[in-house]
């Protein structure tokens, strides 16, 4: 297996991740550095949102319409960012709009309840119903090794039909996190949310009929109408668009998470996680733990591959101390698998037989009847290719007394917040 000379990503990562043959450097890096080139005029970037914000109120005050824009939300950090800048710093009167995969983490729901009430905005929140979800979340596992395919169906499309309902033309995201991942699309494209987008790497290629005709009629049209996309003419007719604000300012998820715990009280969590370090990024989500697993089971790869990488291309982790951390937490067989296995109705036995077919050949094989890792990133620690591909180090390091309270440090662990969804790790998750 190839990986990435500067960060930890193996080349059978996903989405798509290119390594150049010169120098080793996989395409995420290339974008990471493109991001902090000074050729990327950010205020111009940043007319350019306003101009689109104000031709939203513009639109908004003609159709007699309060809200301006819509926010998909989950209470997370970025939630917490998108709209303190809407609405503090441009003035917009932003909807907020939660799907609710039904899979939340007590810390999220206390982060989502403070979203509300340090914005002061409204909420909808559309509430999957949990037969639906575990018919859909097993026929997923079953067919693609993914439990959450209603999650990015439901993000993808609630706030669009929502915007339709209520006449709002504008939606904004956070992060295209499809490009900060993997580099396979410029900051020059200036990408906008497209229905491929959307089909291809939020579903899987997997529309809602597609589900119905693949799953021999075990998931009825009824199961996925949260998941229909509105048509084309009621797109076109209330002139619906979806923006990424990572396009209009520089995205550093650290600084973000800061400045929301300072503005708003957002809170990561003190607990140990089981498979990452980071104790402020997906918190809310409760079933990443199993979704993560999962793609180490096919990839070989996890979350603290893609966080370890994160600090990297920072400066704020040396490639070695990332590895470390890769062989810490990917491995790990997260506590919460049994409750998702009980909810679904499946073993354990039965879990691992259905993933067996579905892990890469490149990276894993049987050794008398145990699978074993052909490679991994610790047998590149060091090379003359990642000596030249080095990150300069900056002062702000991922481990620091500074940075107690966002990352796990066995050696410094975090402060107790006196209250128990973000101090204790729970192995159930929260349908409300
Ligand atoms: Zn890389």
């Amino acid at each position: 297996m190839k990986y990435c000379s500067r960060c930890l990503y193996p080349e059978n990562a996903k989405p798509t991740i290119i390594i150049d043959e010169e120098d080793g450097i996989c395409s995420g890096c290339k974008y990471h550095e493109s991001r902090m080139k000074l050729e990327i005029n950010w205020e111009e970037r940043e007319k350019i949102l306003e101009n689109i914000l104000s031709e939203a109120k513009k639109m908004a005050q003609e159709r007699g319409n309060y809200y301006d824009c819509i926010i998909p939300v989950s209470g997370g950090k970025d939630s917490h960012f998108q709209v303190y800048i809407l609405k503090e710093r441009y003035g917009m009167n932003p909807l907020l709009v939660t799907f609710n995969h039904i899979y939340n983490s007590e810390a999220g729901l206390r982060n989502l309840e403070n979203l509300i009430e340090k914005s002061g905005c409204d909420l909808i929140r559309f509430t999957a119903n949990p037969h639906s979800a575990r018919k859909i979340s097993r026929f997923m596992l079953e067919t693609v090794g993914d439990l959450t395919w209603h999650y990015h169906a439901g993000i993808m499309t609630v706030p669009f039909r929502i915007a339709v309902e209520k006449n709002i033309p504008l939606i904004v995201w956070g992060e295209h996190g499809f490009a900060e991942l993997t580099g396979i699309v410029s900051l020059e494209d200036f990408v906008e949310f497209t229905k491929w987008k959307r089909r291809e790497h939020d579903m899987r290629g997997f529309e809602p009929h597609d589900v119905v005709k693949k799953s021999d009629g075990k998931i009825a049209m009824k199961d996925l109408y949260p998941y229909i996309y509105p048509t084309d003419e009621e797109i076109e007719r209330v002139e619906v668009r979806g923006i990424y604000l990572s396009n209009f300012f520089y995205w550093d998820a650290k600084k973000h998470a800061e400045s929301m715990i300072e503005k708003w009280d957002f809170s990561p969590v003190s607990y140990k996680r089981d498979r990452t370090f980071n104790l402020y990024a997906k918190i809310e989500d409760h079933a990443n733990d199993v979704h993560d697993y999962l793609k180490f089971l096919k990839f070989g790869y996890g979350r603290a591959t893609d966080d370890a990488s994160m600090e990297i291309r920072h400066g704020r982790m040396t490639r070695e101390e990332g590895i470390e951390m890769v062989k810490r937490y990917d491995p790990v067989e997260p506590s919460s698998l049994q409750t998702y296995l009980d909810f679904l109705g499946i073993t354990k036995d039965e879990f691992y037989r259905i993933i067996d077919p579905m892990r890469d050949e490149n990276i894993w094989e049987k050794v008398s009847g145990e699978w074993r890792m052909k490679d991994n990133i610790s047998n590149y620690l060091q090379t003359d290719v990642t000596e030249n591909a080095r990150v300069k180090q900056v002062d702000d390091r991922t481990f620091s007394e500074k940075n107690r309270n966002l990352y796990y440090n066995d050696r410094n662990p975090p402060l107790e917040k006196g209250d128990e969804r973000m101090d204790v790790k729970k192995s159930t998750f929260k349908m409300l």
